[in-house]
């Protein structure tokens, strides 16, 4: 895993812990990027194969096991994907009752999409896999979205 990247508030965070000279000089595009240890693991993974920093990890850390994948601005919706089977891959980043849980959330949107796919497909007379009830699916999610994003406005 490429350790991740810090903003100046992150290092400075990182630097009240007690940390130092654990990034890399900014790049070409000004990102710093956390050292890595000689086995190529992350400055801060520990002997205990736990993140010394667990409580103000970097941002990009916390996300995982997500990734963002799309952004609609227009509708204040950011997409989030799953990265199962890479989900934390920095063994520092989740502990096991956080995988547990992570398991547990993701195997339940799974069952969630799949009722609704069922009903969606009933309500349009066609088969669950047609390619009109995965994208009408899709929509209704979507919909719902944009509906809950509107009534906390
Ligand atoms: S979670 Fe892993 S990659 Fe992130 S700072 Fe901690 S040890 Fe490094």
């Amino acid at each position: 895993m490429q350790p991740p990247d810090v903003s100046k508030t992150e290092q400075k965070r990182i630097e009240e812990k007690g940390f130092a000279d654990f990034a890399e000089e900014p790049d070409e595009n000004g990102v710093m990027w956390v050292k890595r240890k000689a086995d190529g693991s992350c400055f801060f993974l520990n002997e205990e194969n736990r993140c010394a920093i667990y409580s103000v990890r970097p941002q990009v850390c916390r996300l995982e096991p997500f990734n963002i994948v799309d952004y609609d601005y227009k509708k204040n919706i950011i997409e989030v994907e799953l990265d199962f089977p890479f989900a934390c891959c920095c063994s520092g980043t989740c502990d096991e009752t956080e995988i547990a849980q992570i398991k547990e959330i993701a195997r339940a949107a799974q069952i969630m999409v799949q009722k609704i796919q069922a009903v969606t497909a009933n309500d349009l007379g066609l088969p669950i896999n047609h390619r009109k009830v995965f994208a009408e699916t899709r929509s209704r999610f979507l919909r719902r979205t944009v509906e809950m994003a509107d009534l906390k406005v």
